[in-house]
């Protein structure tokens, strides 16, 4: 990464000629840029900093495309800041392989934690001459008249002939407003604040929400001797392991990653669904919510209503315990599958008994008379576009896209979950896409920036989001 600031506040000339930041650290060691990006232009413009911006810029840098990157903090800020202090991938280190920069380290098996990811971005980062400018936030784009793009900055405006999006797929913690009902003495978080079993006050806590990020807090909570209360949803759940190797190994075998969202006949549902939980924890484990209730830990169904102080839950308890363990079968069911097609030698292993079940379901819980103290809602994540001044959203302000390519020549998404593949919005197959975007924006540059690109005609008519829509893309990690 080049962190040229100089005299005159960051600009110089490399090729690509491209504003640098300058000025003072902040906190923290963000560089504030003190030079406005007022009349700057670039062939591409890359908004986000993270391994998606970065993937993008990685690919644009080898196609020999000018740009720049705009990040408002700095790379890996999302891993940075808003997880968990036990935090680490639930997907394996060999499957970090961003473009040019794949895991090397010596546990490729392994589960990096939250500290080892933010330095594999930032390592990531430094790994190439990325064209970043930190601590700059766009704040609106439009389409410039004549063509290409105008981008408005916390710095000033700049124009682009193209424009990728690359602000990450979760980025605006999402509470239910039920929330504003939990009795005022009560701590609420977000899993995005929540940082460890300490920060919290004495007393036992809620946990609303069984996506990945609820099963894992849950676990943080009971391991650090918290009685925990959990209201478990619908997500599925999946094994660590299963006849001697990790899950995910056997499912890239089976070409599971390779499989393009336009394989599957309800792309939203596949696209909007919940994670599977599990956990890379101490080398990785299967969560089972069965476990941890034989352990102490309190389960209910959804949350569905508070009044004065009482919670109520739906009684769906049972079924979604069952409905996990039976995808989490399901998946074991499909490798033996594989397993005997291929002829593979693999180590038999008995499948997974309940070790516990629901007795009468408790469908109420009055805060005022238990000891909880703290709520922590893992209720998942939204998108802001409001920011985006361009009509390429759909009904429910999603972005109408074909493999990140939008319906406005020029603009383009990255770093969607199932955007092109499942790891699209993972570390294991944003390179595909940044690639696959880098080709789509050299082509593009040599039609002519506004041509329209082939591959995208028929997309379905946007329609442009009102305010509230952002809010229905909800996903939960
Ligand atoms: C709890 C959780 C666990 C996860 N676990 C895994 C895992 O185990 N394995 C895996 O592969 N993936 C995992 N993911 C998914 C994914 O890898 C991360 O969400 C990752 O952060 C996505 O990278 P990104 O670059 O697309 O977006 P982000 O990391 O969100 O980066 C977007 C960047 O854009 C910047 N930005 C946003 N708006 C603007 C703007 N207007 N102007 C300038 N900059 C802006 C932000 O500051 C940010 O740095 C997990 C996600 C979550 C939430």
């Amino acid at each position: 990464m080049r962190a040229d600031g100089g005299a005159d506040g960051g600009h110089r000339e490399q090729g690509r000629r491209v504003r640098r930041p300058g000025g003072e650290r902040r906190g923290g060691g963000i560089r504030a840029v003190k030079t406005d990006l007022e009349g700057v232009h670039r062939s591409v413009v890359v908004v986000g900093g993270g391994q998606a911006g970065l993937s993008t810029s990685y690919h644009l840098c080898r196609a020999g495309i000018d740009h720049v990157v705009l990040e408002r903090d700095r790379p890996g800020s999302e891993w940075r800041n808003r997880r968990w202090d036990s935090f680490c991938l639930v997907t394996p280190n060999w499957q970090c392989r961003l473009p040019g920069f794949p895991y090397r380290g010596a546990d490729p098996d392994g589960f990096m934690v939250r500290d080892e990811i933010v330095r594999y971005i930032e390592d990531y980062a430094e790994s190439f001459d990325v064209p970043l400018v930190q601590g700059v936030t766009a704040t609106r784009l439009r389409l410039a008249e004549g063509g290409g793009f105008r981008i408005a900055t916390t710095h000033g405006e700049l124009t682009a002939d193209q424009v990728v999006l690359a602000t990450g797929p979760y980025q605006v913690p999402l509470k239910p407003r039920l929330a504003e009902r939990m009795p005022a003495d009560v701590v609420q978080l977000h899993s995005s604040e929540y940082r460890n079993a300490a920060e919290l006050p004495p007393g036992e806590v809620l946990v609303v929400g069984t996506g990945q990020s609820g099963c894992q807090i849950a676990e943080d909570l009971h391991l650090a001797g918290r009685r925990v209360h959990l209201a478990v949803g619908s997500a599925p759940r999946v094994a660590r392991f299963y006849r001697g190797r990790d899950v995910v190994a056997w499912l890239e075998d089976m070409g599971y990653y390779r499989r393009s969202i336009d394989e599957f006949e309800d792309a939203d549902a596949v696209r909007f669904r919940a994670n599977h939980y599990v956990t890379g924890r101490d080398g990785g484990r299967d969560i089972d919510l069965r476990a941890f209730a034989r352990g102490g830990m309190r389960l209910y169904g959804r949350l569905t209503d508070i009044r004065d102080g009482v919670l109520r839950f739906a009684p769906d308890l049972k079924q979604n315990l069952d409905h996990a363990d039976a995808v989490s079968e399901g998946i074991k069911d499909a490798i033996d599958a594989h397993i005997r097609a291929s002829g593979v030698d693999a180590p038999i292993e008995a499948r997974y008994v309940p070790v516990w079940e629901p007795g009468a379901e408790p469908s109420e819980l009055d805060v005022n008379t238990s000891q909880i103290t703290s709520v922590v809602w893992c209720t998942g994540f939204g998108r802001d576009y409001r920011w985006i001044d361009v009509p390429v959203f759909d009904g429910r302000g999603y972005p109408a896209h074909e493999r990140g390519v939008t319906s406005c020549p020029g603009l383009y998404f990255i770093g969607l979950p199932w955007q092109h593949t499942w790891g699209s919005g993972r570390f294991c197959g944003v390179a595909d896409d940044a690639a696959y975007l880098a080709s789509c924006i050299a082509s593009a540059r040599r039609d002519g920036a506004a041509s329209e690109v082939p591959w995208i005609a028929g997309t379905p008519e946007s329609t442009f989001p009102s305010d509230e829509y952002w809010t229905a893309t909800r996903t939960v990690a």
